[in-house]
């Protein structure tokens, strides 16, 4: 009898279910536990995973093993290649043991399958798979309407969310007690190579990430909901590449949003209370996921918008991807995502909407680019948001509301000190001219606009008009 933590998108010791009811059930029957993380670098290729994202997680899986290390429980980091071998190493494992596999639940397509066949085997042999619905405060499908159906719009689905989280509020698990020392003899597998370090800016440390998390919601939630939206502000926990590969739970932080912002917690404008919001967007856009798996399969919410026929041009695409659009906000939006892996979240809405409403580009297009680059990148937040930006999505932005890229850069980085940070060419333009330098007969080494926004608008708007209209 073996029991196994199989580590996926959950990587830490603390406020971690499956962890701790292996521990228990190792503690109860006396058998030994091991942790298992399996890479498999071709599967998150083919999920265009970002290799900075990949780094991250390797970095931290070496971190885990030694965090565990110290629980007396060893970590066994295998080299895979794709889901398919996923399934060999447990074909290996169950030659050698009766296994008890315990696991946190995955949502996507790809992941169930891989998951199923695992399950298989284990049963099977005799053995059991035990999964945890963890990675949300309330699990896919348990927030639903009075007629039991899964919401569609977000603001009622918060009130329900809220109102569950009123009646059984929030529990996190301490880190398990060491185990008593086991020696376990294993089947020899090809061991997990490290990244290649791109991520080095984030740190992998548990307690450290616990601490930023924290230290967020001591100084930085009370003002969150003024800040939010400037991206030359820190104003914004960036936790998100955390909470995708699981580092920190959604329970944390709520839990200690509750104790750190406990006097503004009240109020609906609150920063607390905005965050809080961000939070149930997470999860929202899970619950619709797991509802909608046509979701997964890249199909748009609102079914008549996939008859939207795109101008697809490569050649605006590539401007796009590379932050040479002529549009400043956006470039310096792009060169952030290109250079750093991440991009504030006022800036994923503003190059969205541009790629889809000024460009004519499927969203497709821009979510798989997003996802190559993000270090947070997330199937369902991701989806969300494109499809909230292109107007395809549940509760999308109507699609006659269409961002204008100049007048955001005005309200949203008045001073152009973003701007200034990743689009050098413009750095020495004063006043309003760093947000549309065009109107003075341009700067050299930029780029002259790729499209004229109001053009662009009215086309969107009949495109949008006749799918509409044939629906
Ligand atoms: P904070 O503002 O501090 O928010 C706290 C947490 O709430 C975030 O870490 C994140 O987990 C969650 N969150 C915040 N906003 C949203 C949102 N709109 N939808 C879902 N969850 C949210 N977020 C991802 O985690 N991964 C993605 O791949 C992703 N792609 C996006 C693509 C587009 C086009 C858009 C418009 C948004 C996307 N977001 C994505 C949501 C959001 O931009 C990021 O979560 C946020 O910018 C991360 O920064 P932060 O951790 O400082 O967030």
């Amino acid at each position: 009898q073996l029991n196994v933590v199989w580590f996926r998108n959950d990587l830490r010791a603390y406020d971690n279910a499956v962890l701790d009811s292996a521990v228990e059930h190792s503690t109860r029957n006396g058998s030994p536990l091991v942790a298992l993380f399996i890479a498999t670098p071709d599967s998150w290729q083919q999920h265009d995973m970002a290799l900075i994202k990949q780094d991250l997680i390797r970095r931290r899986v070496m971190q885990l093993k030694t965090e565990l290390a110290v629980l007396n429980i060893p970590l066994i980091a295998v080299e895979g290649n794709d889901y398919k071998q996923v399934g060999e190493v447990f074909v290996q494992l169950v030659k050698h043991y009766k296994l008890s596999v315990f696991v946190q639940r995955e949502y996507e397509l790809r992941e169930q399958l891989r998951d199923k066949q695992v399950e298989t085997i284990l049963v099977d042999s005799g053995g059991q798979y035990i999964e945890f619905d963890t990675q949300c405060i309330m699990p896919p499908g348990s927030v639903r309407t009075q007629q039991g159906d899964i919401y569609k719009v977000f603001t009622p689905f918060k009130r329900n969310w809220l109102a569950a989280l009123k009646q059984h509020g929030v529990r996190c698990y301490p880190k398990p007690k060491p185990l008593a020392i086991n020696t376990i003899v294993l089947p020899e597998f090809d061991e997990m190579q490290s990244g290649d370090n791109s991520s080095a800016a984030w740190s992998v440390d548990e307690v450290e990430v616990l601490g930023k998390m924290r230290q967020f919601c001591q100084e930085k939630v009370g003002a969150y909901h003024t800040a939010r939206d400037f991206p030359a502000i820190d104003g914004t926990s960036l936790l998100s590449a955390y909470l995708a590969i699981g580092v920190i739970s959604p329970a944390q932080c709520v839990a200690r949003l509750q104790i750190e912002a406990k006097d503004s917690w009240q109020s609906d404008k609150s920063g607390a209370e905005i965050w809080l919001s961000e939070l149930i967007w997470r999860e929202f856009y899970k619950h619709i996921l797991v509802a909608y798996p046509n979701l997964i399969k890249h199909k748009p919410f609102q079914s008549e918008t996939d008859g939207i026929r795109w101008s697809n041009n490569e050649a605006l695409f590539k401007a796009w991807c590379e932050g040479q659009t002529g549009f400043p906000i956006v470039d310096a939006a792009m060169r952030q995502l290109n250079k750093t892996g991440w991009m504030h979240n006022r800036l994923r809405m503003i190059t969205a909407s541009f790629l889809v409403k000024d460009l004519h580009i499927d969203w497709r297009w821009g979510e798989r680019y997003f996802m190559s680059k993000l270090i947070d990148g997330d199937f369902a937040a991701n989806n969300g948001g494109w499809q909230w930006a292109a107007s395809t999505g549940t509760d999308a932005a109507p699609y006659f509301r269409i961002f204008n890229p100049v007048s955001q850069s005005e309200k949203f980085d008045p001073q152009g000190e973003f701007i200034r940070l990743y689009v050098p060419e413009l750095s020495k333009l004063q006043g309003k001219a760093i947000h549309w330098p065009h109107s003075l007969g341009g700067v050299k080494s930029y780029f002259s606009p790729v499209v004229d926004h109001a053009t662009a608008r009215k086309h969107t708007l009949e495109i949008f008009a006749e799918v509409k209209k044939s629906a």
